[in-house]
């Protein structure tokens, strides 16, 4: 239902009528991070056409939010939530924040944000002595964080394609495995108008991940190498050929990723300057949304102040901690790294390219904020299996990159980063469905040595073949027990479950 009648509009108050239904009325242009340089938005471009640098979107007008006010603001997101208008439904609730240049009626929506925040039981409480929550991207439609991004990414090239009169555009990725997932669900949506291809490292990503872009009828092609090999062919694609990039240079997806600080801005009743936020770091464009999404809400007067982020990497792929370990800021210098096998495989790259926005924004965001609020540290391969295995066994849902997440909070509380009194938020970037491979090696202690991973025996789970040793005949197909058959089997069976599970006699 998407009309003016069937909305309540007209029941709520006078001061944010006015403001419910966005007007596409913003102006962004790309801003190239190194020479400054502005380009227009008429065109889909991925770096600086000047410098070859990464790029982001800014709002050149961004006084007008400043000046409507926080207050104003908190309530119109607040009323949106009662809203029952469609486009408005996901990460478009700050549609003013994110991409104020879409019209409505070319908006995507398939179900992305607004994921839960769960609370962390008492055992994990006291294990880790901070209170904390989950926020569970995995429940995003291709079960993980990148679904926010790309519904703004073809939101837009939804608009851009209407706009110039495209129908055959061609949206290409490298991926480790949820990028491309998203990717080609979004794209299959708009299938008239967008055909997708992925390029996945081979054998680097898991059977879940390489089903998702194959049912959503993406061409897939797999390729020799890690995932930063996969990076620099598509963009030699990108530099060469007509093709659409989906990947977070992709300065489209970084706005609609914004919203993950939004949401949890919204839900702490826009109160996050006692917060921390814990993500794992990969590319790190997921990082640079959350810090600008964060300042930019701060820069509007919504929220109280800025939250602490702590962003988390795993010993075997660790460029940005290695970065941050100079404490001296005009001595620090970028090197990628060459990465190793890593449980957290969807953050196994050594050379994010998010970096130049990261080391803008950790600036400015430290700025803004008069203080040091950024921290990065860095985990075992071993703690984050731990934390994962740990985290499920209390009600979680989490990946291996959200176990990363936990031993990253582990890690930074440790390190003296975060007060106890402070309340955290751990990203949970994707479902642990999709990374079910590392459940079973740990469960099976088959991980390759590379990993150096030591499942905990009392961690360890595996089916029970049920098989009591006077039964000669079970149930087979097409064949079924009756009579005083079926009648030995119940009995002999559930005395020999009985006997495993402990359980006393009435
Ligand atoms: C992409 C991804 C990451 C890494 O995020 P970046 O934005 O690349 O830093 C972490 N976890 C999961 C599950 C991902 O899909
Ligand atoms: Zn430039």
């Amino acid at each position: 239902m998407t009309t003016g009648k069937t909305m309540k509009i007209d029941q709520f108050p006078e001061d944010v009528k006015q403001y419910l239904i966005p007007k596409s009325d913003g102006s962004i242009s790309y801003r190239c991070l190194e020479c400054k340089n502005e380009s227009s938005i008429d065109r889909l471009l991925y770096t600086c056409p000047d410098c070859g640098s990464v790029l982001m979107l800014q709002d050149n007008n961004f006084d007008r939010l400043s000046k409507i006010g926080g207050e104003t603001w908190r309530k119109v997101f607040d009323y949106r939530r009662m809203l029952n208008y469609q486009p408005l439904k996901g990460i478009f609730r700050y549609y003013e924040f994110i991409a104020p240049v879409i019209p409505i009626e070319h908006i995507v929506y398939l179900g992305e944000g607004h994921t839960p925040m769960v609370e962390a039981n008492e055992q994990l409480k006291d294990m880790v002595g901070l209170n904390f929550y989950y926020k569970d991207d995995g429940l995003n439609p291709s079960a993980s964080f990148k679904d926010r991004g790309m519904a703004c990414a073809l939101s837009f090239i939804n608009y851009f394609a209407s706009k110039n009169k495209l129908d055959n555009l061609l949206a290409i990725c490298a991926s480790t495995g949820d990028t491309s997932a998203s990717a080609a669900l979004y794209a299959s949506y708009l299938a008239d108008l967008v055909k997708s291809a992925v390029l996945l490292p081979h054998g680097k990503v898991t059977p879940q991940q390489l089903a998702q872009p194959l049912g959503s009828g993406a061409k897939v092609l797999e390729i020799p190498g890690v995932f930063d090999d996969c990076m620099k062919v598509v963009e030699a694609l990108a530099d060469n050929y007509h093709v659409a990039l989906l990947n977070s240079k992709n300065s489209w997806r970084i706005l609609g990723q914004e919203s993950f600080s939004y949401e949890i801005s919204q839900d702490f009743d826009y109160e996050v300057a006692d917060k921390v936020i814990v993500l794992p770091i990969g590319n790190a464009g997921n990082i640079t949304a959350i810090m600008n999404g964060f300042l930019k809400f701060f820069q509007a007067g919504i929220t109280d102040g800025l939250p602490k982020i702590i962003g988390v990497q795993s010993e075997h792929a660790d460029p940005v901690y290695k970065y941050y370990l100079e404490s001296i800021p005009d001595k620090r210098r970028f090197k990628p790294v060459t990465v190793n096998s890593s449980v957290a495989q969807a953050a196994m790259i050594g050379n994010p390219v998010s970096m130049p926005r990261v080391i803008k924004l950790f600036q400015e965001y430290n700025n803004a904020a008069d203080d040091l609020k950024i921290f990065i540290v860095q985990v075992t391969e071993q703690d984050i299996m731990d934390s994962m295995i740990i985290a499920n066994r209390n009600g979680n849902i989490v990946c291996t990159q959200g176990g990363e997440s936990l031993a990253g909070l582990k890690k930074a509380k440790t390190e003296g980063f975060i007060l106890n009194n402070e309340t955290c938020i751990l990203d949970s970037t994707a479902h642990m469905l999709k990374f079910l491979t590392f459940q079973e090696m740990y469960f099976e202690d088959s991980f390759p040595p590379e990993f150096k991973i030591k499942p905990k025996n009392e961690f360890k789970n595996a089916p029970v073949l049920v098989r009591p040793e006077n039964l000669k005949n079970y149930p087979e197909r097409g064949r079924p027990l009756k009579g005083e058959e079926l009648q030995k089997y119940i009995h002999e069976m559930s005395a020999e479950i009985a006997g495993i599970l402990g359980l006393k006699a009435k």
